[in-house]
C-alpha cells in the first residue's frame, strides 16, 4: 500500500473520521536504523535502534504532531494557529500551515533558534515575531491570545499535537514485532515523552495492532515484554524536572530542549514512575560528544538535542546503572535533524585543511 501518512495509516487509533480534511506532508514512518557500529564502539549488549525523525517533512518529529493539529484546527473552522517554539515547532507549524492554506503566527525566544528552523519558518511564510524572552516566556503569551482570539494555539499543550507524536511508538512496535526493552529520549517541553508513554500503552492494548497478528513465536516473545522504561533526559543547565524546580534562565547549547518550566511536566513524571524510568540530566560537553558519535559512527547527523538520548545512555552505562543489558533493546529516539544547526557542527569539529591547488600538496595531505 502506498504511503499517505500518519493519519492515514493509524486513523484507527486517533481521534478522526471521514470528514476531518487530512492536512499531510507524508510525515512519519521513520526509519528505525540498528546500530551496530555503537553497539561495539560503546561495548553495551543492547541492541541499539535509532528513531530517525529528522527524516519527516520539516525535519523533526514535530510534524506528527503538526498533521493532526492543524487538521483539526481545520476541521473546526479556524483560520489561524499560533505556537511559541524553540524552532522546529515554528518551522512544522508553518508549513502544516501553508500547506492548508491558513495563517500562522510564531513566537520565538530572540537569538536562541537555529538558523535552519527560522529559514523554515520565514520561507513557508509565517509571521514571525522574535520576543526578548525566553521560550517559557513566549509559550505564557501564545497560551493567553489563544484563551482571548480565536487563534488555534498548536503548541504540544494542544492534545491532538500528543495524539500524532504517538504513533512513533507504534511504528517501533510495528517494525520490530516487539516492544523495546528501554526507551530514551530528550525531554525539553515534556510533550514527546508523554506521547511515546501514551502510544506504548495503547498499542500494546491494541487488538489491531500488528502484534496480536504475529506469528506464534512472535507472540510468545511478546508475552515476556512489558512496556519500555521511559529514560527521559534534560540538558544539565535546563533540568528543572531534575531539579523539582523551574530554571529561570535555562542554558544549554541544545536550543531545542533549552525549556525552564515544561507544560508537560507532570505527564513526564507520570511516564518515568508508571515506567520504572528515570528523567535525568546530561551536561552540553556530553551532548557534543554523542552528537559527533553518531555522525561519525552510523552516518546519521541529528541536532544537538536529539544526541541526549544518547548521551543519557552512555552517561548511565559509565556509572554502572545499567545492568542486565544483555539481549535486552533500547530505542533513541533522534528527535531532529543535524542540517538545522550547521554552525554548532562546524564549531565541534576540527576544520578542513586549506591546501594550493596543486595534485602533489594534495597527495601529501591524504598521505600517499
Ligand atoms: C521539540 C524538540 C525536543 C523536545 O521535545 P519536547 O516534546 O518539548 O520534550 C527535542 N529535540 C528536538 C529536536 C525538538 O525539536
Amino acid at each position: 500500500m502506498i504511503y499517505k501518512g500518519l493519519v492515514e495509516r493509524y486513523k484507527a487509533y486517533l481521534p478522526v473520521t471521514d470528514k476531518t480534511p487530512v492536512i499531510t506532508l507524508y510525515e512519519g514512518n521513520t526509519p528505525l536504523l540498528r546500530a551496530k557500529n555503537l553497539e561495539k564502539h560503546l561495548k553495551t549488549d543492547f541492541k541499539i535502534f535509532l528513531k530517525c525523525e529528522g527524516f519527516n517533512p520539516t525535519g523533526s518529529f514535530k510534524d506528527r504532531g503538526m498533521t493532526m493539529a492543524i487538521s483539526k484546527a481545520v476541521e473546526e473552522g479556524s483560520d489561524t494557529v499560533i505556537c511559541a517554539s524553540t524552532g522546529n515547532t515554528s518551522a512544522s507549524a508553518a508549513a502544516y500551515s501553508a500547506r492548508a492554506g491558513i495563517k500562522c503566527i510564531v513566537l520565538i525566544p530572540e537569538g536562541s533558534i537555529a538558523l535552519g528552523k527560522l529559514s523554515q519558518a520565514m520561507m513557508h511564510n509565517a509571521k514571525v515575531i522574535a520576543v526578548r524572552g525566553n521560550f517559557d516566556e513566549a509559550l505564557t503569551i501564545v497560551r493567553e491570545i489563544s484563551q482571548k482570539y480565536p487563534i488555534t494555539l498548536v503548541n504540544s499543550v494542544n492534545p491532538y499535537r500528543i495524539e500524532g507524536q504517538k504513533t512513533a511508538s507504534f511504528e517501533i512496535i510495528d517494525f520490530l514485532g516487539y516492544v523495546p526493552d528501554y526507551h530514551f529520549i530528550p525531554v525539553g517541553n515534556a510533550g514527546n515523552i508523554t506521547a511515546y508513554w501514551k502510544g506504548y500503552k495503547e498499542y500494546i492494548q491494541s487488538p489491531i495492532s500488528n502484534l496480536k497478528s504475529l506469528a506464534p513465536a512472535d507472540a510468545a516473545r511478546r508475552v515476556n515484554s512489558s512496556l519500555p522504561k521511559m529514560m527521559g533526559f534534560q540538558a544539565k543547565g535546563s533540568a528543572p524536572i531534575v531539579n523539582g524546580k523551574p530554571v529561570k534562565h535555562p542554558k544549554t547549547l541544545a536550543t531545542a530542549i533549552k525549556i525552564g518550566n515544561p507544560a508537560s511536566w507532570k505527564q513526564a513524571e507520570a511516564a518515568r514512575d508508571e515506567s520504572g524510568g528515570v528523567i535525568d540530566c546530561v551536561t552540553d560537553t556530553e551532548i557534543v560528544n554523542a552528537y559527533k558519535l553518531l555522525a561519525s559512527l552510523e552516518g546519521v547527523f541529528v541536532e544537538p538535542a536529539s544526541a541526549a538520548s544518547l548521551a543519557g545512555m552512555i552517561k548511565y552505562k559509565q556509572s554502572g546503572k545499567l545492568t542486565n543489558t544483555k539481549n535486552k533493546t533500547a530505542v533513541f529516539t533522534l528527535t531532529g535533524h543535524g542540517l538545522k544547526d550547521p554552525d554548532r557542527a562546524i564549531k565541534s569539529i576540527k576544520k578542513p585543511v586549506v591546501v594550493a591547488a596543486e595534485f602533489k600538496k594534495v597527495l601529501k595531505i591524504i598521505g600517499c
